[in-house]
């Protein structure tokens, strides 16, 4: 088993074990049935009777090995052995529907005219389809054939993404030992049993190695997961894999469409508020606009409550009537009594500077009060 060709095929059989996240063993079987061998043994068993892997057969390994996302190079220096082929934004056509696939955080995100399929970069975690409201009768992913294809390209998307992750992380932290032990990918730490910081839930060596350092209970990403619990009282409790079915159905949401504007009383408030302190022109009418009541009734009328101190009551808030017709809104206003925000209300009439407004609100507190800090 000198010869350099099987010694080539020996670093493929690696390099596909960590891009695979597969036991080396295991890999070694699946390159030696690529070259039409029962398994590796098979393999070695024929290279001892005089049998030599032509150079197709090493070219053939060698792309076998590349579809994983692992680099064939076998010269290349080990630090250099990282992912060759990042995959770019792409854009297809699939049952004559239009597409674009591109990564977001290791997640694959493939979408269309009022969908989106997500693969999350956590393996155990299911498809996710996001349908827009507005295409929700008649949106081609509610196809299951459709959506099953899709999902397949998708999935070869993200198969290469976490090979690349697969390749650039120590071995042990995609595929714990036998004692169950894995490496964090970030540091060197090496437990058998992992905490999520986020949730408390408690997970295996072989749990986190395999869902990519995600929680499996809350998703969370690998900066979340301690080799220490975040209270030594308090462990958490372990958690199950889901299984293939869980793993595999699609979880499909019908969503409203990213860009909408809820004019829901919040929003309402922020616009008539902000065109109240245009119109306000004194520090009390100022300070009267940010504390005005704001309310939306039935989502036709505005009440607006001004403190009857602060705002002169007979002052129009123009600017608030206009953006109120602009939302078509009807207005209501009414005074409320003084709220007192601080004392000697008269002293923020006289000025439109806050500066000059906060020195004599200092000095009249000096003399006749206290200022605590
Ligand atoms: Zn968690």
């Amino acid at each position: 088993m000198t010869d350099h060709q099987i010694k080539k095929l020996k670093t493929l059989g690696k390099r596909y074990a960590r891009a695979t996240t597969m036991a080396h063993t295991e890999a070694l079987n699946a390159l030696a049935m690529e070259l039409g061998c029962a398994h590796w043994k098979a393999l070695t068993d024929a290279v001892k009777e005089g049998w030599q892997p032509s150079e197709d057969d090493v070219a053939q390994a060698e792309e076998f090995v590349r579809q994983a996302g692992a680099k064939t190079d076998v010269n290349a220096s080990h630090c250099d052995a990282s992912y060759i082929d990042y995959p770019a934004f792409e854009e297809g056509e699939l049952c004559s529907h239009h597409y674009r696939i591109g990564d977001y955080f290791g997640d694959v995100v493939v979408s269309g005219k009022g969908w989106e399929l997500r693969i999350p970069e956590a393996p155990f975690k299911a498809p996710i389809v996001e349908i827009d409201e507005r295409y929700a009768e008649a949106s081609p992913i509610k196809d299951p054939s459709f959506l099953g294809k899709l999902i397949e390209v998708a999935q070869e998307r993200s198969a290469r993404i976490r090979a690349k992750m697969a390749v650039d992380w120590p071995r042990r932290s995609t595929k714990a030992g036998l004692d169950g032990v894995a490496r964090y990918p970030l540091r060197r730490v090496k437990a058998s049993i992992w905490y999520c910081l986020s949730c408390d839930a408690q997970l295996t060596g072989s749990q986190v190695a395999e869902n990519y350092w995600h929680c499996l209970s809350c998703g969370t990403h690998l900066l979340n997961i301690s080799a220490e619990p975040f209270d030594d009282q308090l462990p958490g409790k372990p958690v199950q894999t889901p299984d293939t079915t869980q793993r595999e159905r699609p979880e499909v949401r019908i969503v409203e469409p990213k860009l909408t504007l809820h004019l829901y009383e919040e929003t309402v408030a922020t616009l008539i508020r902000c065109a109240l302190l245009e119109d306000a022109t004194s520090v009390n009418e100022r300070l009267g606009a940010m504390r005005a009541g704001i309310s939306l009734l039935d989502g036709k009328e505005v009440w607006i409550t001004l403190d009857e101190m602060l705002w002169p009551e007979d002052k129009e808030p123009t600017s608030a009537l206009a953006v109120a017709k602009k939302l078509g809104l009807e207005v209501e206003q009414e005074l409320s009594l003084f709220s007192e925000p601080f004392a000697w209300p008269d002293l923020g009439a006289m000025t439109q500077d806050t500066a000059e407004f906060a020195e004599t609100l200092l000095k009249a507190y000096e003399e006749r009060g206290v200022i605590k800090r």
